[in-house]
């Protein structure tokens, strides 16, 4: 019986694991970008991110003008979101 009793514990602990790992989740998609959201890009050639927030360390790298945008200006010049500071 005891085991049982054990075994649920474990299956409660578990359960409160996944379920704050759904919450965190739950709370990057409320991060999700839009359309209109303004982001930062970086204007050298080589740079492809866009940028949530402008002291992203990805942006450190930029040695060109950093510009902000919307979102959906950025991906029309075919860039992607940072993987550091965006979620999409
Ligand atoms: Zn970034």
């Amino acid at each position: 019986m005891k085991k049982i009793v054990y075994s649920l514990l474990v299956c409660l602990a578990c359960l409160l694991v996944l379920s704050s790992f759904d919450f965190d989740v739950a709370l990057r998609n409320n991060m999700k970008l839009k359309d209109r959201d303004s982001v930062f890009v970086c204007t050298g050639w080589s740079s492809k991110r866009f940028h949530k927030y402008r002291n992203c360390w990805g942006l450190d790298y930029c040695r060109h003008k950093i510009k902000k945008v919307t979102v959906k200006e950025a991906r029309k010049e075919g860039k992607t979101a940072c993987k550091v500071c965006c979620k999409e």
